[in-house]
Protein backbone atom coordinates (compact mmCIF):
# COMPACT_ATOMS: atom_id res chain seq x y z
CA UNK A 1 0.00 0.00 0.00
CA UNK A 2 0.59 3.56 -0.59
CA UNK A 3 1.85 4.31 3.58
CA UNK A 4 4.32 1.89 3.15
CA UNK A 5 7.58 3.18 5.46
CA UNK A 6 9.64 5.36 3.49
CA UNK A 7 13.11 4.26 4.71
CA UNK A 8 12.63 1.13 2.80
CA UNK A 9 12.58 2.62 -0.27
CA UNK A 10 15.81 4.28 0.54
CA UNK A 11 17.92 1.71 1.29
CA UNK A 12 20.68 1.77 -1.31
CA UNK A 13 20.55 -1.26 -3.97
CA UNK A 14 23.07 -4.00 -3.33
CA UNK A 15 24.84 -7.10 -5.11
CA UNK A 16 25.47 -9.68 -2.78
CA UNK A 17 27.71 -12.21 -4.25
CA UNK A 18 28.79 -16.12 -3.23
CA UNK A 19 32.05 -17.03 -5.24
CA UNK A 20 35.24 -18.81 -3.84
CA UNK A 21 37.44 -17.00 -6.39
CA UNK A 22 39.16 -13.94 -5.23
CA UNK A 23 37.60 -10.54 -6.64
CA UNK A 24 34.97 -12.23 -8.48
CA UNK A 25 32.40 -9.51 -7.31
CA UNK A 26 34.75 -6.78 -8.60
CA UNK A 27 35.19 -8.83 -12.28
CA UNK A 28 31.08 -8.82 -12.47
CA UNK A 29 31.08 -5.19 -13.92
CA UNK A 30 28.37 -3.76 -12.06
CA UNK A 31 28.38 -0.45 -10.93
CA UNK A 32 26.49 -1.42 -7.91
CA UNK A 33 27.63 -1.53 -4.48
CA UNK A 34 28.52 -5.52 -3.73
CA UNK A 35 29.59 -7.62 -1.06
CA UNK A 36 31.27 -11.26 -1.66
CA UNK A 37 30.90 -14.50 0.31
CA UNK A 38 32.08 -17.69 0.31
CA UNK A 39 29.44 -19.57 1.96
CA UNK A 40 25.92 -19.26 2.87
CA UNK A 41 26.46 -18.92 6.44
CA UNK A 42 28.44 -15.86 6.22
CA UNK A 43 25.61 -13.94 4.87
CA UNK A 44 22.93 -15.72 7.89
CA UNK A 45 25.28 -13.94 10.03
CA UNK A 46 25.14 -10.53 8.96
CA UNK A 47 22.36 -8.16 10.24
CA UNK A 48 21.57 -6.28 7.05
CA UNK A 49 18.20 -6.50 5.76
CA UNK A 50 17.40 -8.65 2.64
CA UNK A 51 15.35 -5.81 0.95
CA UNK A 52 16.48 -4.55 -2.10
CA UNK A 53 19.60 -7.17 -2.80
CA UNK A 54 20.17 -8.81 -6.22
CA UNK A 55 22.08 -12.18 -5.38
CA UNK A 56 24.84 -13.99 -8.24
CA UNK A 57 25.69 -17.11 -7.49
CA UNK A 58 29.06 -17.99 -8.69
CA UNK A 59 28.02 -22.19 -9.69
CA UNK A 60 31.70 -23.15 -10.53
CA UNK A 61 33.23 -22.23 -7.16
CA UNK A 62 31.30 -23.08 -4.80
CA UNK A 63 31.05 -26.82 -3.57
CA UNK A 64 27.20 -27.20 -3.00
CA UNK A 65 25.98 -24.44 -5.29
CA UNK A 66 22.58 -25.86 -5.88
CA UNK A 67 21.80 -26.10 -1.78
CA UNK A 68 22.88 -22.57 -1.16
CA UNK A 69 20.23 -21.22 -3.82
CA UNK A 70 17.41 -23.33 -2.14
CA UNK A 71 18.41 -22.19 1.46
CA UNK A 72 17.54 -18.59 -0.06
CA UNK A 73 14.64 -19.29 -1.76
CA UNK A 74 13.58 -20.48 1.76
CA UNK A 75 14.83 -18.45 3.90
CA UNK A 76 12.27 -15.76 4.83
CA UNK A 77 14.36 -12.60 4.90
CA UNK A 78 16.36 -13.31 1.29
CA UNK A 79 13.70 -16.30 -0.60
CA UNK A 80 11.81 -13.01 -2.69
CA UNK A 81 14.50 -11.32 -4.16
CA UNK A 82 16.06 -12.45 -7.36
CA UNK A 83 19.06 -14.82 -7.17
CA UNK A 84 21.08 -15.09 -10.71
CA UNK A 85 23.54 -17.26 -11.75
CA UNK A 86 27.30 -17.56 -12.90
CA UNK A 87 28.23 -19.94 -15.01
CA UNK A 88 26.62 -23.73 -16.28
CA UNK A 89 22.61 -23.50 -14.34
CA UNK A 90 20.75 -27.60 -14.18
CA UNK A 91 17.60 -27.80 -14.63
CA UNK A 92 17.15 -27.32 -11.19
CA UNK A 93 19.16 -23.99 -10.72
CA UNK A 94 17.70 -22.82 -13.07
CA UNK A 95 13.85 -23.52 -12.10
CA UNK A 96 14.95 -21.60 -8.74
CA UNK A 97 16.95 -18.27 -10.14
CA UNK A 98 15.87 -15.68 -12.20
CA UNK A 99 18.37 -16.48 -14.94
CA UNK A 100 22.17 -16.17 -16.31
CA UNK A 101 23.35 -13.03 -14.48
CA UNK A 102 25.32 -11.95 -18.26
CA UNK A 103 21.90 -11.86 -19.80
CA UNK A 104 20.67 -9.02 -17.48
CA UNK A 105 21.46 -5.33 -18.80
CA UNK A 106 20.34 -3.25 -15.90
CA UNK A 107 20.61 -5.47 -12.72
CA UNK A 108 20.08 -2.07 -10.72
CA UNK A 109 16.62 -0.72 -12.36
CA UNK A 110 15.74 -5.13 -11.81
CA UNK A 111 16.50 -5.30 -8.28
CA UNK A 112 14.67 -1.58 -7.90
CA UNK A 113 11.14 -3.18 -10.41
CA UNK A 114 11.39 -6.14 -7.93
CA UNK A 115 11.40 -4.59 -5.00
CA UNK A 116 8.73 -2.28 -6.08
CA UNK A 117 6.26 -5.07 -6.29
CA UNK A 118 7.42 -6.99 -3.11
CA UNK A 119 5.97 -3.69 -1.09
CA UNK A 120 3.04 -4.03 -2.83
CA UNK A 121 2.29 -7.45 -3.50
CA UNK A 122 -0.07 -9.07 -1.35
CA UNK A 123 -2.60 -6.04 -0.32
CA UNK A 124 1.43 -4.76 1.40
CA UNK A 125 0.20 -7.08 4.23
CA UNK A 126 3.48 -9.75 4.86
CA UNK A 127 2.78 -13.21 2.88
CA UNK A 128 0.65 -15.57 5.31
CA UNK A 129 0.34 -18.32 3.50
CA UNK A 130 2.58 -20.77 0.91
CA UNK A 131 -0.15 -19.59 -1.92
CA UNK A 132 0.83 -15.66 -0.55
CA UNK A 133 4.67 -16.21 -0.76
CA UNK A 134 4.63 -18.13 -4.30
CA UNK A 135 1.80 -15.59 -5.95
CA UNK A 136 4.27 -12.63 -4.69
CA UNK A 137 7.11 -14.70 -6.17
CA UNK A 138 6.02 -15.66 -9.52
CA UNK A 139 4.61 -11.99 -9.79
CA UNK A 140 7.29 -9.34 -8.82
CA UNK A 141 9.89 -12.00 -11.02
CA UNK A 142 8.28 -11.83 -14.29
CA UNK A 143 11.18 -14.65 -15.50
CA UNK A 144 10.20 -16.82 -12.98
CA UNK A 145 7.21 -19.93 -13.82
CA UNK A 146 6.81 -22.88 -12.55
CA UNK A 147 8.85 -25.24 -14.03
CA UNK A 148 8.82 -28.83 -14.34
CA UNK A 149 12.21 -30.73 -13.65
CA UNK A 150 12.08 -34.50 -14.60
CA UNK A 151 12.61 -36.69 -11.61
CA UNK A 152 12.30 -40.33 -11.48
CA UNK A 153 11.59 -40.43 -7.80
CA UNK A 154 8.74 -38.14 -7.96
CA UNK A 155 5.45 -39.44 -7.88
CA UNK A 156 4.39 -37.71 -11.12
CA UNK A 157 7.64 -38.16 -12.43
CA UNK A 158 8.16 -34.54 -12.23
CA UNK A 159 8.73 -32.36 -9.66
CA UNK A 160 8.63 -27.91 -9.23
CA UNK A 161 11.70 -27.35 -7.56
CA UNK A 162 9.69 -23.74 -6.68
CA UNK A 163 7.30 -25.81 -4.74
CA UNK A 164 9.30 -28.08 -3.61
CA UNK A 165 11.45 -25.40 -1.24
CA UNK A 166 8.19 -23.30 -0.72
CA UNK A 167 6.11 -26.34 0.49
CA UNK A 168 4.83 -25.78 4.24
CA UNK A 169 1.70 -27.90 4.28
CA UNK A 170 0.63 -30.71 2.22
CA UNK A 171 1.96 -32.34 -0.50
CA UNK A 172 3.53 -30.47 -3.65
CA UNK A 173 1.14 -32.20 -6.11
CA UNK A 174 -1.96 -31.33 -4.10
CA UNK A 175 -0.65 -27.91 -3.88
CA UNK A 176 -0.27 -27.77 -7.63
CA UNK A 177 -3.67 -29.67 -8.17
CA UNK A 178 -5.29 -26.67 -5.88
CA UNK A 179 -3.56 -23.79 -7.67
CA UNK A 180 -4.49 -24.91 -10.90
CA UNK A 181 -8.59 -25.77 -9.83
CA UNK A 182 -8.53 -21.93 -8.47
CA UNK A 183 -6.60 -21.22 -12.44
CA UNK A 184 -4.17 -18.99 -10.15
CA UNK A 185 -1.56 -20.45 -12.78
CA UNK A 186 -1.90 -21.35 -16.50
CA UNK A 187 0.22 -23.61 -18.41
CA UNK A 188 2.73 -21.78 -20.42
CA UNK A 189 4.14 -25.08 -22.32
CA UNK A 190 3.46 -28.61 -22.25
CA UNK A 191 6.64 -30.20 -21.67
CA UNK A 192 5.32 -33.43 -21.39
CA UNK A 193 2.27 -35.98 -20.75
CA UNK A 194 2.51 -38.80 -18.23
CA UNK A 195 0.66 -41.64 -17.64
CA UNK A 196 -0.49 -42.30 -13.40
CA UNK A 197 -1.90 -45.57 -11.82
CA UNK A 198 -6.11 -43.99 -11.42
CA UNK A 199 -5.50 -45.83 -7.46
CA UNK A 200 -2.93 -43.55 -6.28
CA UNK A 201 -1.63 -40.94 -8.76
CA UNK A 202 1.81 -42.77 -9.14
CA UNK A 203 3.64 -42.64 -12.41
CA UNK A 204 5.75 -45.74 -11.60
CA UNK A 205 4.49 -48.36 -14.04
CA UNK A 206 5.27 -51.75 -15.42
CA UNK A 207 3.50 -52.59 -18.97
CA UNK A 208 3.03 -56.79 -18.93
CA UNK A 209 1.65 -59.06 -21.81
CA UNK A 210 -0.60 -61.15 -20.23
CA UNK A 211 -2.84 -64.07 -21.33
CA UNK A 212 -6.21 -62.71 -22.40
CA UNK A 213 -8.11 -65.46 -20.84
CA UNK A 214 -7.04 -66.17 -17.22
CA UNK A 215 -4.52 -63.05 -16.45
CA UNK A 216 -1.56 -65.48 -16.31
CA UNK A 217 1.52 -64.02 -16.52
CA UNK A 218 3.44 -67.33 -17.34
CA UNK A 219 2.72 -66.63 -21.45
CA UNK A 220 5.33 -68.04 -24.54
CA UNK A 221 5.91 -68.16 -28.15
CA UNK A 222 5.03 -72.00 -29.45
CA UNK A 223 4.30 -73.41 -33.01
CA UNK A 224 0.29 -74.18 -32.94
CA UNK A 225 -2.09 -76.36 -35.05
CA UNK A 226 -5.32 -75.63 -35.94
CA UNK A 227 -7.63 -78.68 -36.49
CA UNK A 228 -10.17 -78.47 -39.58
CA UNK A 229 -12.40 -81.29 -38.51
CA UNK A 230 -13.08 -79.40 -35.16
CA UNK A 231 -11.36 -75.89 -35.57
CA UNK A 232 -9.89 -76.42 -32.35
CA UNK A 233 -5.84 -74.99 -32.11
CA UNK A 234 -3.98 -75.48 -29.70
CA UNK A 235 0.10 -75.88 -29.28
CA UNK A 236 1.50 -78.89 -31.92
CA UNK A 237 3.14 -80.62 -28.69
CA UNK A 238 -0.46 -81.47 -27.53
CA UNK A 239 -1.30 -82.69 -30.77
CA UNK A 240 1.64 -85.34 -30.91
CA UNK A 241 0.39 -88.84 -30.48
CA UNK A 242 2.83 -91.75 -30.99
CA UNK A 243 5.13 -89.85 -34.09
CA UNK A 244 1.41 -89.24 -35.66
CA UNK A 245 -0.70 -85.72 -35.74
CA UNK A 246 -4.14 -86.77 -33.35
CA UNK A 247 -6.69 -83.78 -32.43
CA UNK A 248 -6.69 -83.47 -28.77
CA UNK A 249 -10.37 -82.72 -28.98
CA UNK A 250 -12.01 -84.49 -31.75
CA UNK A 251 -9.30 -87.00 -31.63
CA UNK A 252 -8.89 -86.90 -35.60
CA UNK A 253 -5.96 -87.96 -37.18
CA UNK A 254 -4.38 -84.96 -39.38
CA UNK A 255 -2.06 -86.07 -41.84
CA UNK A 256 -1.52 -83.68 -44.61
CA UNK A 257 -1.45 -79.81 -44.18
CA UNK A 258 -3.44 -77.65 -45.64
CA UNK A 259 -6.00 -80.56 -45.90
CA UNK A 260 -6.39 -81.41 -42.03
CA UNK A 261 -4.84 -78.76 -40.64
CA UNK A 262 -2.35 -75.60 -40.93
CA UNK A 263 -0.44 -73.30 -38.68
CA UNK A 264 -2.84 -70.81 -37.06
CA UNK A 265 -2.22 -66.90 -36.68
CA UNK A 266 -1.58 -67.56 -32.89
CA UNK A 267 1.52 -68.40 -31.78
CA UNK A 268 1.67 -67.71 -28.09
CA UNK A 269 0.15 -69.78 -25.57
CA UNK A 270 -0.65 -69.61 -21.88
CA UNK A 271 1.30 -71.97 -19.30
CA UNK A 272 -1.52 -71.84 -17.03
CA UNK A 273 -4.66 -72.63 -19.34
CA UNK A 274 -2.91 -73.13 -22.58
CA UNK A 275 -4.87 -70.96 -24.21
CA UNK A 276 -3.43 -70.20 -27.50
CA UNK A 277 -3.89 -66.28 -29.08
CA UNK A 278 -2.19 -63.85 -31.07
CA UNK A 279 -1.78 -61.14 -28.80
CA UNK A 280 -1.29 -61.00 -25.12
CA UNK A 281 -3.50 -58.50 -23.10
CA UNK A 282 -1.50 -55.43 -21.66
CA UNK A 283 -1.87 -54.16 -17.85
CA UNK A 284 -0.06 -51.39 -16.18
CA UNK A 285 1.11 -52.86 -12.91
CA UNK A 286 1.50 -49.89 -10.48
CA UNK A 287 4.84 -50.40 -8.43
CA UNK A 288 3.59 -48.11 -5.83
CA UNK A 289 0.53 -49.49 -4.90
CA UNK A 290 0.49 -52.68 -6.34
CA UNK A 291 -2.70 -52.55 -8.65
CA UNK A 292 -3.31 -53.13 -12.02
CA UNK A 293 -4.66 -51.58 -14.76
CA UNK A 294 -5.73 -51.40 -18.19
CA UNK A 295 -3.81 -49.16 -19.66
CA UNK A 296 -6.97 -47.09 -21.14
CA UNK A 297 -7.89 -46.21 -17.57
CA UNK A 298 -4.86 -44.87 -16.83
CA UNK A 299 -4.86 -40.96 -15.67
CA UNK A 300 -3.31 -38.89 -18.65
CA UNK A 301 -1.63 -35.72 -17.16
CA UNK A 302 -0.15 -33.21 -19.22
CA UNK A 303 2.82 -31.36 -17.34
CA UNK A 304 3.19 -28.07 -18.31
CA UNK A 305 5.52 -24.77 -16.95
CA UNK A 306 2.77 -22.62 -15.58
CA UNK A 307 2.70 -18.73 -15.07
CA UNK A 308 0.54 -17.04 -12.99
CA UNK A 309 -2.76 -16.63 -14.67
CA UNK A 310 -5.06 -13.27 -14.76
CA UNK A 311 -6.56 -14.17 -11.43
CA UNK A 312 -3.19 -15.12 -9.96
CA UNK A 313 -1.57 -11.67 -10.52
CA UNK A 314 -4.92 -10.52 -8.95
CA UNK A 315 -4.23 -12.15 -6.04
CA UNK A 316 -0.59 -11.60 -5.68
CA UNK A 317 -1.77 -7.77 -5.74
CA UNK A 318 -4.16 -7.95 -3.42
CA UNK A 319 -3.80 -10.90 -1.10
CA UNK A 320 -5.94 -13.19 0.17
CA UNK A 321 -8.57 -11.23 0.67
CA UNK A 322 -11.01 -13.93 2.26
CA UNK A 323 -11.90 -13.09 5.69
CA UNK A 324 -13.28 -9.72 4.52
CA UNK A 325 -16.55 -12.10 3.81
CA UNK A 326 -16.64 -12.98 7.10
CA UNK A 327 -18.79 -9.48 7.64
CA UNK A 328 -21.85 -11.54 6.03
CA UNK A 329 -21.05 -14.24 8.42
CA UNK A 330 -22.88 -11.83 11.00
CA UNK A 331 -26.48 -12.01 8.77
CA UNK A 332 -28.59 -14.72 10.32
CA UNK A 333 -25.75 -17.27 9.42
CA UNK A 334 -25.89 -20.96 9.47
CA UNK A 335 -23.56 -23.29 8.15
CA UNK A 336 -23.41 -24.35 4.86
CA UNK A 337 -24.43 -27.81 6.14
CA UNK A 338 -27.27 -26.19 7.89
CA UNK A 339 -28.57 -24.28 5.38
CA UNK A 340 -28.70 -27.33 2.88
CA UNK A 341 -30.69 -29.54 5.28
CA UNK A 342 -33.24 -26.38 6.20
CA UNK A 343 -33.48 -25.99 2.43
CA UNK A 344 -33.81 -29.68 1.48
CA UNK A 345 -36.63 -29.73 4.78
CA UNK A 346 -38.25 -26.59 2.70
CA UNK A 347 -37.96 -28.42 -0.60
CA UNK A 348 -39.83 -31.91 1.03
CA UNK A 349 -42.53 -29.45 2.79
CA UNK A 350 -43.68 -28.28 0.02
CA UNK A 351 -43.98 -31.51 -1.72
CA UNK A 352 -46.63 -32.13 1.13
CA UNK A 353 -48.22 -28.32 0.75
CA UNK A 354 -48.43 -26.80 -2.53
CA UNK A 355 -49.29 -23.17 -1.41
CA UNK A 356 -45.72 -23.02 0.23
CA UNK A 357 -43.87 -20.37 -1.89
CA UNK A 358 -39.59 -19.65 -1.05
CA UNK A 359 -36.78 -18.70 -2.62
CA UNK A 360 -33.46 -18.51 -3.06
CA UNK A 361 -30.69 -15.98 -4.13
CA UNK A 362 -27.42 -16.51 -4.82
CA UNK A 363 -24.65 -12.96 -4.43
CA UNK A 364 -21.68 -13.64 -6.18
CA UNK A 365 -19.15 -10.97 -4.75
CA UNK A 366 -17.03 -11.72 -7.84
CA UNK A 367 -15.90 -8.09 -7.86
CA UNK A 368 -14.24 -7.85 -4.99
CA UNK A 369 -11.06 -8.28 -5.68
CA UNK A 370 -11.10 -5.32 -8.66
CA UNK A 371 -12.44 -3.42 -5.87
CA UNK A 372 -9.39 -4.14 -3.30
CA UNK A 373 -7.18 -3.91 -6.22
CA UNK A 374 -8.32 -0.26 -7.26
CA UNK A 375 -9.05 0.55 -4.41
CA UNK A 376 -6.52 -0.40 -1.45
CA UNK A 377 -7.41 -3.03 0.97
CA UNK A 378 -8.43 -0.24 3.67
CA UNK A 379 -11.41 1.58 1.04
CA UNK A 380 -12.12 -2.00 -0.38
CA UNK A 381 -12.58 -3.41 3.43
CA UNK A 382 -14.80 -0.38 4.29
CA UNK A 383 -16.75 -0.44 1.30
CA UNK A 384 -17.64 -4.36 1.75
CA UNK A 385 -18.69 -3.29 5.49
CA UNK A 386 -21.52 -0.76 4.30
CA UNK A 387 -22.53 -3.37 1.67
CA UNK A 388 -22.48 -6.00 4.15
CA UNK A 389 -25.03 -3.18 6.02
CA UNK A 390 -27.21 -2.80 3.94
CA UNK A 391 -27.53 -6.31 2.97
CA UNK A 392 -28.92 -6.92 6.80
CA UNK A 393 -31.62 -4.40 6.26
CA UNK A 394 -32.72 -6.04 4.10
CA UNK A 395 -32.68 -9.45 5.61
CA UNK A 396 -35.75 -11.21 7.55
CA UNK A 397 -34.97 -12.39 10.70
CA UNK A 398 -36.49 -15.43 9.30
CA UNK A 399 -34.46 -15.67 6.47
CA UNK A 400 -31.40 -17.55 6.47
CA UNK A 401 -27.63 -17.06 5.24
CA UNK A 402 -24.66 -18.68 4.18
CA UNK A 403 -20.92 -18.40 2.77
CA UNK A 404 -19.83 -21.09 0.36
CA UNK A 405 -16.23 -20.95 -1.28
CA UNK A 406 -15.60 -17.30 -0.06
CA UNK A 407 -17.14 -15.23 -2.83
CA UNK A 408 -20.67 -16.90 -2.40
CA UNK A 409 -23.03 -15.98 -0.46
CA UNK A 410 -26.61 -17.82 -0.33
CA UNK A 411 -30.09 -16.51 1.10
CA UNK A 412 -32.69 -18.60 1.75
CA UNK A 413 -36.25 -16.79 2.01
CA UNK A 414 -38.88 -18.98 3.31
CA UNK A 415 -42.42 -17.63 2.95
CA UNK A 416 -41.72 -15.60 -0.02
CA UNK A 417 -43.57 -15.22 -3.24
CA UNK A 418 -41.73 -15.30 -6.52
CA UNK A 419 -42.95 -11.71 -6.72
CA UNK A 420 -41.11 -11.44 -3.48
CA UNK A 421 -38.02 -13.33 -4.72
CA UNK A 422 -37.75 -10.89 -7.61
CA UNK A 423 -37.76 -7.79 -5.71
CA UNK A 424 -35.51 -8.62 -3.30
CA UNK A 425 -33.09 -9.87 -5.97
CA UNK A 426 -33.77 -6.12 -8.19
CA UNK A 427 -33.01 -4.53 -4.57
CA UNK A 428 -29.70 -6.72 -4.25
CA UNK A 429 -28.30 -6.06 -7.56
CA UNK A 430 -29.09 -2.38 -7.20
CA UNK A 431 -27.22 -2.48 -4.38
CA UNK A 432 -24.25 -3.89 -5.76
CA UNK A 433 -24.14 -1.19 -8.06
CA UNK A 434 -24.49 1.45 -6.22
CA UNK A 435 -21.92 0.19 -3.34
CA UNK A 436 -19.12 0.86 -5.85
CA UNK A 437 -20.76 4.13 -7.58
CA UNK A 438 -18.04 7.17 -7.33
CA UNK A 439 -15.13 4.54 -8.12
CA UNK A 440 -13.92 3.18 -11.61
CA UNK A 441 -15.77 -0.31 -10.97
CA UNK A 442 -19.10 -1.17 -12.12
CA UNK A 443 -20.21 -3.57 -9.80
CA UNK A 444 -19.48 -5.21 -6.64
CA UNK A 445 -20.64 -9.04 -7.90
CA UNK A 446 -23.81 -10.00 -9.46
CA UNK A 447 -27.34 -12.03 -8.17
CA UNK A 448 -28.71 -15.21 -9.15
CA UNK A 449 -31.83 -16.19 -8.12
CA UNK A 450 -34.82 -18.40 -8.22
CA UNK A 451 -38.54 -19.18 -6.81
CA UNK A 452 -39.46 -22.60 -5.82
CA UNK A 453 -41.67 -22.02 -8.42
CA UNK A 454 -38.78 -23.33 -10.62
CA UNK A 455 -37.09 -25.98 -8.66
CA UNK A 456 -38.78 -29.44 -9.38
CA UNK A 457 -39.70 -32.13 -7.43
CA UNK A 458 -36.76 -33.82 -8.61
CA UNK A 459 -34.16 -31.85 -7.28
CA UNK A 460 -32.63 -31.48 -4.00
CA UNK A 461 -30.95 -28.82 -2.02
CA UNK A 462 -27.57 -29.59 -3.42
CA UNK A 463 -29.15 -29.62 -7.25
CA UNK A 464 -30.38 -26.15 -6.89
CA UNK A 465 -27.73 -24.45 -5.70
CA UNK A 466 -25.47 -26.43 -8.20
CA UNK A 467 -27.66 -25.01 -10.74
CA UNK A 468 -27.29 -21.25 -10.07
CA UNK A 469 -23.51 -21.65 -9.20
CA UNK A 470 -23.23 -22.99 -12.93
CA UNK A 471 -24.94 -19.42 -14.21
CA UNK A 472 -22.63 -17.71 -11.46
CA UNK A 473 -19.46 -18.84 -13.69
ZN1 LIG B 1 -10.24 -81.55 -33.97
ZN1 LIG C 1 -4.42 -68.42 -19.56
ZN1 LIG D 1 -0.96 -47.17 -7.77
Amino acid sequence: MAEQPEQQTREPLRIVVFSRRAGFADGLGTNLPSQQHAAYEELASTPESGARTGFVVDLESLPEPLELIRALRQHPEWRMQLIWTRGDAGPESRALTDGAFETVDNPGERIETCSGRLLTANGGQPARSQDDVLLTLLWSHPHMSLQPVRDWSAPELYRYPLLDVLLEEDTPEFWLRGLKQRRLVEGQELVDRVRLCPGCRHGHLSFVDVCPECDSLDIRTEPGLHCFSCGHVAPQRLFQDNGMLSCPNCHATLRHIGEDYDRPLENHVCGGCQHMFMEGRVLARCMACGQAHDPDALEALGVYRYRLSEAGRLVARTGDIGDLYGVFDEINYVSPEHFEFFFDWTLKLRERHEEIRFGLILLHLNGLARVIDTLGHGRGAALVDSFAERVKALVRTTDLVTRTADDRIWLLLPQTSADGVDVLAGRLSRLMEDSVEGTALDRLGRVYHESSIGMSEAEDAAAVMARLVSRSQ
